[in-house]
Parts: structure tokens; C-alpha cells; sequence
């Protein structure tokens, strides 16, 4: 077991309504995406007022003015207990989709919204996945930086979604991740190197003595909860590396956002970019760097032996990813990394149907890879069909809607709220305060995380149920 972290991802969903094509002679109502949202949250608004809400299972679920509907998971120590709170939003927000949809109909409105755990709509416009890590105070950040913003642009040889990307001169080839581009044409302007893709929030959600909240912008959406496993694993063991005081300052990249476009559209992984030191290192080069030496401090101080079950799942599948790439052989991840399973997927398809990448037919069946719906999305097929592989059990995410995970502060404010709506309390929330509304408006405050219990809380919940 590595030093216990906290950490939580926060996801926006691609929203679309499509419409049949209106009857000859027939006006239709046209839903935007923005009308999309409002049909999804209505219920959410019409029983607290705000779009912006907590939930029982500790998470924030919110949708700012005219943007993408995003669930922010509730704090979670553990990767697998991270997976299980993530594909309990996606659960959260299928249903709201289905009501929304049930919605319209009763409005006599045709057309069904679709929710995509995506990080690109049919416009190009881009939205994220962010994860969050704290990080010791005490620690260099800056120094850390240096071995970071690297693996951060590598990474995506492993945890890309796998993106169709249309070529200047018409056609389309297959990158590794849909952000790649987008973070540069946002932020090939910016001055500094690091500050693009990970930076620490003003507000660390905790003893900001002690902690930083270390945001990381970069990465795909995931869908396969082996992919998000070990997009967040293989993260939590370096930081656990380097704050053990292990420096990774050789393979600082020369020009990063140069390197991240270039390193997503060579899907063999092995085209060379340049390091500051002038060195020239593939993306897989760089990332079987990352992992020895991740895996050569566990085994040097005797930690290896140690490690939770799921730790020592996402080396297996980073070393896997990695072999998988150098071999070629993709069939040894074809299950597991998102890029693998929808590309196979893609390839299929189009071998079956003589397609071009860059057929609309081909654009659609990518895009259901990422519809989060039950009933139309694909994963649930592909995981019947031995296609895609699986970490959880329906019962644990079922669980996961109404329960927060046991080991965090997610505990406190999850049985606050459920208590709360139980007695139909009036209450406000957010990641660090509790507080009943009430003439005498008590109020705690969770600096700390990684606590589960506290008296005030105790306190607080008793004059709740009183
Ligand atoms: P924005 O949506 O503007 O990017 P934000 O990044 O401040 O906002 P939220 O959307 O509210 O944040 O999500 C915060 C995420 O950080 C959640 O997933 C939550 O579980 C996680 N988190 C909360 N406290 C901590 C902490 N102390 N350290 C690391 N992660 C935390
Ligand atoms: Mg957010
Ligand atoms: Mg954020």
C-alpha cells in the first residue's frame, strides 16, 4: 500500500436530442442542446431550486448556464471504489436521460436525447475529464512538474479514447486521443509549459496547510472501467513515487504541446519526439521509462509485495498496454483500453461493410461507444459479447447511487444528505461545509478528506433528525 490519497474525477457529458426529420407539411419543436439540458435536470431543479446539487453517494452533479451536464465524483481513496462512483454517475445521469426522454414524449415532442461520456460534439467543440489528486503540501509541485507534464502526454498511448480524426486532404485516420488536439489549439498560446494540462486549484477542498489539489485537464473521457482504473492508477503510483522524493527530471519534452498532437496521431507510438535535452524518445519510449522506474522504486524498497489488489492490477495492464504497443500485438489489451475495443470495434465494421473511416456510418457507431445509455449504448454489449472487459458488478454500482464511499469525507456528506432528504430538511453543501438551514444555520466544516467520522458531524445529524 502506497501513501493513502484522495482523489476524484470530474466528467461533462456530450447532450444531443435527435429528431426524426418532421412530417411534410408539419412544424416540429427543434430541441437544442441547451433545451436537452434543461429537460434532463428539471426534475433535479423542481426538488432543490439549483442545478448544482450533492448527492447521497457523496458526488456533485451540476449543469452551468448553457454547458455540458458533469458529475463530479465523490472523494474516493481506493481506484476501484473510484471506478464504482463513476459508473454510478453514468447509472445517475441514464436515468435522468430516460425521465427527460419520457418527458418530451409526454409533450408529444419527437426525439430522444443521448448522454456521451466524450470529450468532442459533432460542432468540434471540446469538453473534459478532470481528474483530481492531492498532493502533499510540503512537496516541490514546480519540480514535480518536470516529470508530470511528460507522462501526462504520453499516457494517452495507453488511455486515449480513440479518436477518428478527418485529414486536410479528405479521408480520416485513427489518433489515440480525442483532446490531444483541442488542449493544443487552446493552449498552444499559453507562455508556460506545465500550466496547460495540470495546475493546482486555489481551492484544494481541504487544510490548504497541508494540501494542494493537483487538476489535471489532459485527459479522455474513459469508457471502459479498465481504462479509467488504470488512467488513475498508474497516475496515483507515480505521485506516490515522486513523493517519495524520486526525481524524473531527463525526459522533460522539449515542445509539449507540439509532442501531444504528434504523439496522438502516430498510432504506432514509436515516432520520436524531441526532449529538452535534446534526446529523441517515442511517446512508448518514454512511457516504459515511467514504468520501470515506477516499478523499480516499488520493488527496491520492498513495496511491491504490498500493494492493494488493484494497484497491482493497473501494473500489470500498464506493462501489458506497453508490450502491446511495441509488439504490435493489440490483441493483448483488445478488451481493455478503450482505443483497442473501439477501434477493433470500428475495424469490424467497416471490414464487414467495406467502409472508409471517414464514412458517417463509421462516425455513428463511434460515437454509441460513448452513449452512456442502458438501452442504446454499446458497452453493455460489447460486455455480453466478451468484447469488453469489466472490474465491477452491477450490484456494487447499483450501491454506489445511494451509498458514498466508507473510507472518505464523501461519508459525512453523503449520509447528510440522505438524512436531509429523509426528513426533508433544508440544507446546503458543497465539498467542505455542512449546514442545516434553520434559524441556527450550524455549519461544519471537513478540512480533512481523508476522515470519515467526526463528532460535529455526529452532532449536526442529530439535530437534523430531531
Ligand atoms: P470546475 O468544474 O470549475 O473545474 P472544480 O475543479 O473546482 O470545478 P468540482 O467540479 O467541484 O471542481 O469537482 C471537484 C473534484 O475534486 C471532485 O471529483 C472531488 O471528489 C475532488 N476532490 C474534492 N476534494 C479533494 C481533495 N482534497 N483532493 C483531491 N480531490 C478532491
Ligand atoms: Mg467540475
Ligand atoms: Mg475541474
Amino acid at each position: 500500500m502506497t501513501a493513502r490519497r484522495i482523489f476524484g474525477v470530474e466528467t461533462e457529458y456530450g447532450i444531443t436530442c435527435a429528431q426524426p426529420p418532421a412530417a411534410p407539411g408539419h412544424e416540429q419543436q427543434v430541441i437544442t442542446a441547451d433545451d436537452a439540458a434543461r429537460y434532463l435536470f428539471r426534475r433535479v431543479v423542481a426538488l432543490g431550486r439549483s442545478s448544482n446539487v450533492f448527492l447521497r453517494n457523496g458526488a456533485r452533479l451540476y449543469l452551468d448556464v448553457g454547458s455540458h451536464p458533469e458529475y463530479a465524483s465523490a472523494e474516493c481513496d481506493d481506484v476501484h471504489q473510484l471506478v464504482v462512483n463513476d459508473r454510478a454517475g453514468e447509472r445517475i445521469l441514464d436515468e435522468m436521460t430516460e425521465e427527460a426522454n419520457g418527458l418530451l414524449a409526454e409533450e408529444g415532442i419527437a426525439g430522444t436525447i443521448h448522454l456521451f461520456k466524450n470529450n468532442v460534439d459533432s460542432a468540434g467543440n471540446s469538453f473534459g475529464c478532470h481528474e483530481n489528486y492531492l498532493v502533499r503540501r510540503r512537496r516541490d509541485f514546480p519540480a514535480m512538474g518536470e516529470a508530470l507534464v511528460p507522462f501526462f502526454i504520453t499516457r494517452q498511448i495507453l488511455t486515449g479514447a480513440g479518436h477518428i480524426r478527418p485529414r486536410a486532404g479528405g479521408g480520416a485516420s485513427y489518433a489515440f486521443s480525442q483532446r490531444a488536439d483541442q488542449m493544443w489549439d487552446a493552449m498552444s498560446s499559453a507562455t508556460t509549459r506545465s500550466r496547460p494540462i495540470i495546475n493546482t486549484r486555489d481551492e484544494p477542498h481541504g487544510d490548504a496547510e497541508l494540501y494542494r489539489r493537483m487538476h489535471v485537464i489532459v485527459g479522455d473521457s474513459s469508457v471502459a472501467e479498465t481504462t479509467t482504473m488504470l488512467k488513475v492508477g498508474m497516475t496515483e503510483l507515480l505521485l506516490a513515487v515522486l513523493e517519495d522524493g524520486v526525481k524524473i527530471r531527463d525526459l522533460v519534452l522539449a515542445e509539449p504541446m507540439r509532442a501531444i498532437r504528434e504523439i496522438s496521431h502516430d498510432t504506432t507510438a514509436t515516432v520520436p519526439v524531441e526532449l529538452a535535452t535534446g534526446r529523441r524518445l517515442s511517446a512508448l519510449d518514454i512511457q516504459e521509462e515511467f514504468y520501470a522506474r515506477v516499478r523499480g522504486h516499488l520493488d527496491a524498497e520492498g513495496r511491491s509485495a504490498e500493494l492493494t489488489a488493484v494497484q497491482r492490477k493497473v501494473l500489470e495492464l500498464w506493462e501489458r498496454g506497453l508490450r502491446a504497443l511495441r509488439t504490435q500485438d493489440h490483441s493483448l489489451v483488445e478488451t481493455e483500453l478503450d482505443w483497442a475495443i473501439k477501434g477493433r470495434l470500428l475495424e469490424r465494421y467497416r471490414a464487414k461493410h467495406t467502409l472508409g473511416l471517414d464514412d458517417p456510418r463509421v462516425a455513428r457507431l463511434s460515437l454509441a461507444y460513448h452513449d452512456i445509455s442502458a438501452v442504446r449504448g454499446l458497452a453493455p454489449s460489447l460486455v455480453a459479447r466478451g468484447l469488453m472487459a469489466r472490474i465491477t458488478t452491477d450490484e456494487e454500482i447499483a450501491d454506489a447511487v445511494t451509498h458514498p464511499p466508507a473510507s472518505t469525507r464523501a461519508k459525512l456528506r453523503g449520509d447528510f444528505v440522505a438524512a436531509a432528504q429523509e426528513r426533508r430538511r433544508d440544507i446546503t453543501v458543497d465539498w467542505v461545509h455542512l449546514k442545516i438551514n434553520d434559524a441556527a444555520q450550524r455549519t461544519v466544516v471537513l478540512k480533512d478528506p481523508f476522515s470519515p467520522v467526526d463528532e460535529r458531524v455526529d452532532a449536526l445529524m442529530a439535530a437534523l433528525q430531531a
